[in-house]
């Protein structure tokens, strides 16, 4: 019988996971025979840090023997409470995954066959050490790059630091959030922070801008979020989609797809030219309002009610009511703002700039800024001087915080400014995570090496010379967790149960790797235990209480102005920066500029894409457990408009983009929760991979669709909200 979603999250402290999990543990080794698991037991609780996502919450996770039987929130640490997110609890299906890489793989048949044969652990780590050397020596060790996600990275960038490389390309900025974190850092001076520095639960008004808070799961978000409902706070949700957030707030904006920037500067207009802003705020904290105030004149909601198909009385409306709530106003920045390109970075400085006025930067239901916990590090060489990274051309994205992903793709085409030849790929399945996807397969063909290290066997693995097989964060160490949010300390990842067969930590593998390359200098310990106590005895920091409780926080810090924290900017003028000189300087816009988006062709809909509240997109759609929840993706359309077509709830169709491309065949969600001129999609379904014998064929891939970008000129984020599909009815 599948799990309700209710049901479900009642299973975090409930029998039935003991009984899930304890059918999938079996199912790693069909020789261990085990006795049943009593339904009823506990076993006993290891603390650590879950890795579903990026949130990084403190889970305790329950085992009998050497079987992982629950997981469940760990009680003392911030970014739980106690509790965990459908994901959280689900990872037992992840541990238990009979798909698992349990083996290093070298690579027979050509790129992309996924033809490997299995060979030792040393066969494995001798080829790329050999061929390391080999293009450290044909083409200077620059000629290598990282493509990471996760925090289990840290081993690679360390030892391909200490190789000589600067090249690391982490999706996660220009595919995601990099607008948004430029442009804090030039309004404010920092960044939002991951997890984001949000004090939601203290909000009185809450704005979303396309963040579908409850769908995008992050645990103690959605958990303030929560609480800010259930205060009556006032929630505002922009969104051309209903959501699950949309459904809770007392206005939704069903707004038309790219113009939020019209919306956000329609709404300073109105805060600026009727003086609701939180005026001594701003005469303290802030340079550059003279400018904004005349700039922001034209912005009249009459001209965004035409851009946005918004009513102008209800974006006045909208606009009193957050600036009357304020400072405990926030409009949320979202996450993933890599939407349209031309003006994505704009976008995000006029969240920023609202922010601003409204007070709440540094204010209790704002933006807080946490308690903080400095960790020491334990001592190793400096590392060589690396060549600057290859990912940008003289004057281009000028404001890029991290090298671009697709700027590194670009230099193993064209090898310019210097060839990059060799690929490290952590935890990130390049194939669905980068746009453009002909780009990425025909950089893979052009690679002299090419190393993936994951735990399933994903479409990236497929093209791999080498697969490496590691621990998932179940099964492992990893270098110590900062905890940065109202209440600051450091959690600890460690081993709860066996990694399967031959799998192995990231920390093994990159040390080994780092002897092999004459690099032990770098790895001056002979167990991961033994840094983690010296790095633990260096911050001052009791290992064993980190090891029993997985946290130690810090002693209580102020995080907002109430309780006496004093706000400063790491900003040149050390002000806020309304007004932003340094864009000027660089030949951008001072103040947010609004683009409109190109039209929707005829007979096409926009391309939307967004996540799910049991998923953390491809990371986990081959998980069985989470797949009781939600097993298959539907392209949410209009009802009214798949009526007009011929297409019933339920129909299957593929999706054609404007260049041709064709999705798999998909179901469609017919329903009056989006508007007419988009369809919507969850990303990370759609796996071809053969190793992934649950997710493959399940849902259609949206990234395969993105074969357009625009890219951001100032961060060189790739705006992917600009490809368009029409709907093929399948037999
Ligand atoms: S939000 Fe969920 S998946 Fe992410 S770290 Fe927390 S429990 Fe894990």
């Amino acid at each position: 019988m599948p799990l309700s979603r209710r049901r479900f999250l009642s299973l975090g402290a409930g029998t039935l996971a003991t009984a899930v999990a304890a059918k999938l543990a079996f199912s790693r080794s069909a020789a261990a025979a085990h006795p049943t698991i009593d339904p009823g037991t506990d076993g006993h609780a290891v603390s650590t840090v879950c890795e579903v996502c990026f949130w990084k919450c403190g889970v305790e996770a329950h085992v009998v023997g050497d079987r992982l039987i629950k997981i469940r929130g760990n009680p003392r640490h911030p970014l739980s409470n106690g509790k965990l997110c459908p994901r959280g609890v689900g990872a037992v299906g992840l541990a238990y995954d009979p798909d698992r890489l349990v083996k290093p793989l070298l690579r027979v048949g050509p790129r992309g066959s996924e033809e490997f044969k299995a060979v030792s652990w040393d066969e494995a780590l001798s080829y790329i050490a050999n061929k390391l050397e080999d293009l450290r020596k044909k083409y200077g060790p620059e000629s290598v790059a990282l493509f990471n996600h996760g925090s289990g990275a840290s081993w690679f960038k360390h030892l391909l630091s200490a190789y000589g490389t600067a090249n690391f390309g982490a999706p996660s900025f220009a595919q995601c959030r990099g607008p948004r974190d430029v442009a804090f850092e030039l309004t404010f001076g920092s960044d939002p922070g991951s997890p984001e520095i949000l004090d939601i639960g203290h909000s009185d008004c809450l704005v979303l801008i396309g963040s579908h808070l409850g769908e995008n799961m992050h645990n103690t978000q959605v958990q303030d979020f929560a609480d800010a409902v259930a205060r009556g706070a006032d929630l505002i949700v922009v969104d051309p989609r209903f959501s699950t957030a949309a459904s809770k707030a007392k206005t939704w904006l069903p707004i038309r797809p790219g113009t939020d920037t019209a919306l956000l500067l329609a709404w300073i207009h109105v805060i600026v030219t009727e003086q609701r802003y939180q005026r001594a705020y701003v005469e303290k904290y802030t340079s550059g309002f003279d400018e904004l105030a005349k700039a922001i004149v034209e912005y009249t909601p009459e001209w965004a009610a035409a851009e946005t198909g918004l009513d102008a009385e209800v974006i006045r409306a909208t606009a009193r009511r957050i600036a009357g709530a304020a400072p405990a106003s926030l409009v949320h920045p979202g996450r993933h703002a890599s939407w349209y390109g031309a003006d994505d970075t704009h976008r995000s400085r006029a969240i920023a700039i609202l922010n601003a006025l409204l007070g709440s930067w540094g204010h209790r239901g704002g933006f807080f800024r946490p308690s903080g916990m400095k960790l020491a590090k334990v001592p190793t060489p400096a590392y060589p001087k690396a060549k600057p990274p290859a990912d940008r051309r003289e004057g281009e994205a000028p404001f890029a915080l991290e090298p671009l992903a697709q700027g590194l793709r670009r230099a193993t085409l064209d090898g310019q400014p210097y060839p990059i030849k060799g690929w490290f790929v952590y935890g990130t399945n390049l194939i669905q995570a980068l746009p453009q996807r002909e780009e990425t397969l025909k950089a893979i063909q052009a690679l002299e090496l090419l190393v993936v290290v994951d735990v399933l066997p994903a479409e990236i693995a497929g093209y791999a010379d080498v697969v490496l097989p590691e621990a998932a964060y179940l099964e492992r160490f990893d270098d110590l967790v900062p905890i940065a949010w109202h209440k600051s300390g450091v959690a600890l990842r460690q081993p709860v149960i066996p990694p399967p067969g031959e799998a192995k930590p990231g920390w093994w593998i990159a040390r080994e790797l780092g002897q092999r390359l004459g690099l032990g200098a770098y790895f001056p310990w002979t167990d991961v235990e033994g840094y983690l106590k010296e790095r633990c005895k260096l911050s001052g920091i009791d290992y064993a209480t980190l090891a029993r409780d997985g946290v130690v926080l810090a002693p209580d810090k102020p995080t907002v102005v109430e309780d006496g924290l004093a706000l400063t900017f790491a900003t040149e003028s050390g002000k806020i920066e309304l007004y932003s000189e340094k864009l000027a300087k660089a030949g951008f816009s001072p103040l947010p500029k609004y683009e409109r988006p190109d039209g929707v062709p005829a007979g096409y809909f926009r391309l939307l894409y967004g996540r799910a509240p049991a998923h953390t997109f491809g990371r986990t759609t081959n998980n069985r457990l989470l797949g009781e929840l939600a097993h298959n993706d539907r392209v949410w359309i209009n009802a009214k408009v798949a009526k007009d077509l011929g297409l019933a709830d339920g129909a299957t169709v593929r999706l054609v983009n404007q260049d041709g491309i064709k999705s798999a065949p998909v179901q469609i969600k017919a329903t009056e929760r989006i508007r007419g001129d988009c369809v919507y999609m969850v990303h990370g379904w759609g796996h071809t991979a053969k190793g992934l014998r649950y997710a493959k064929g399940r849902g259609a891939d949206d990234a395969e669709l993105v074969s357009r970008v625009k890219v951001d000129p100032v961060m060189g984020g790739t705006g992917m909200r600009v490809n368009f599909v029409t709907l093929q009815k399948e037999a």
